[in-house]
């Protein structure tokens, strides 16, 4: 009984116990609590290949088409012929494998804010998906509530049953929108309500979906402020300031457009963007690595390819030997010694070396 306490206070003391465990302390002292957190060995981070300094991926998906990939004359799951496009029986199978490789999602803006929370010895991944397609919630109408009903083909609804399939996935995706939102009129408003309600994050893809190597200054500013003043009017604090750069242009982040995409005054409001995704090719840093810079960030295009060009087959290859594998703490960053050099933001965590 003793012991056992000592082991509450210490489980109180370090955070690092969850919140069941101290409810069903304090109403059954006598009975062992359900999950009990032992304190992990460096054997069992060996066991386990923790490495959070290993790569994340952020996969990029656009439309969901209800299709089979037998409907479409493209590689695999393709709807078109870059995969921009992609079936529902992909989106399902691409879920299916993620979560058998031992991913779990995380939401980007706890990523670029360096909090991983997945279990020990699993691999956080990031969704999103651009242009704010009707594909992405497909409202189909209204339930006795006033509550949406979504489409379960479309991307939201597959996301939806995978919540339900697979509690530890921790589901969850960004979704970046245009001027548009999600070309639903009558529903915008509920859409971007019942998202941020559920989970998802939204976050922003310009007004017209403009090519910033295009235009000037001024231009760019009223792009990205003049969504954010959408969001501002229908979700005000809840969406991410996270830009997703259409065509993934400016390439390069010294662009003069890119300081006008981080910080402007538009129409009497300020905004402050702390990331812009890139439509990138593969993997990116851990966020304590010293290679991570959350202000212009890589996404793999999520696409079949036969294994080459990056798409998601090679990709998963590659990160088969440099994925980051957690500890199960998000209080604590865990990093073989062989790999500490590359350490760089630790926010403030504790940093344990093996
Ligand atoms: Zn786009």
């Amino acid at each position: 009984m003793k012991k056992f306490l000592i082991i509450t206070l210490i489980v109180l003391i370090t955070g690092c116990g969850g919140k069941k465990v101290e409810t069903e302390t304090e109403k059954e002292p006598d009975k062992q609590p359900v999950e009990e957190k032992k304190e992990l060995t460096l054997e069992d981070y060996k066991n386990n290949k923790v490495n959070e300094l290993g790569e994340v991926p952020i996969m990029m998906y656009h439309g969901i088409h209800n299709k089979k990939n037998s409907d479409t004359e493209y590689t695999g799951g393709n709807v078109d012929k870059d995969g921009y496009q992609r079936t529902a029986e992909a989106f399902r199978n691409d879920l299916e494998f993620y979560y058998k490789e031992g991913y779990r999602m995380i939401r980007l803006t706890d990523y670029v804010d360096g909090n991983v929370d997945v279990e020990l010895g699993k691999s956080p991944i990031i969704l999103t998906f651009d242009d704010g397609l009707e594909n992405s919630i497909k409202v189909t109408g209204l339930d006795s509530n006033g509550e949406i009903i979504i489409d379960p083909n479309s991307a939201v609804g597959i996301l939806e049953e995978f919540k339900k399939k697979y509690p530890d996935y921790n589901v969850t995706a960004t979704f970046f929108i245009n001027g548009g939102i999600f070309g639903q009129e009558k529903y915008n408003e509920k859409i971007l309500n019942w998202l941020v309600d559920h989970g998802y994050d939204v976050g922003n893809h310009t007004n017209t979906h403009v090519n910033f190597s295009t235009v000037n200054a001024a231009r760019s500013e009223e792009e990205v402020g003049k969504v954010y003043k959408i969001l501002d009017q229908i979700i005000p604090g809840k969406y991410v300031n996270i830009v997703a750069l259409p065509f993934g242009s400016p390439y390069d982040l010294d662009h003069s457009n890119m300081p006008h995409i981080f910080s402007a005054t538009y129409d009497g409001k300020t905004y402050e963007t702390k990331s812009a995704l890139r439509v990138g090719w593969k993997s990116e840093s851990s966020p304590f690595s010293s290679d991570f810079n959350p202000k212009f960030l890589k996404r793999i295009r999520a696409y079949d390819n036969n294994g080459v060009e990056f798409d998601i087959e090679m990709n998963f290859k590659l990160l088969s030997n440099n994925r980051y594998i957690s500890d199960g703490d998000k209080d604590t960053i865990v990093v073989p010694t062989t790999s500490k050099d590359k350490l760089g933001n630790t926010y403030n965590k504790k940093v344990i070396e093996y």
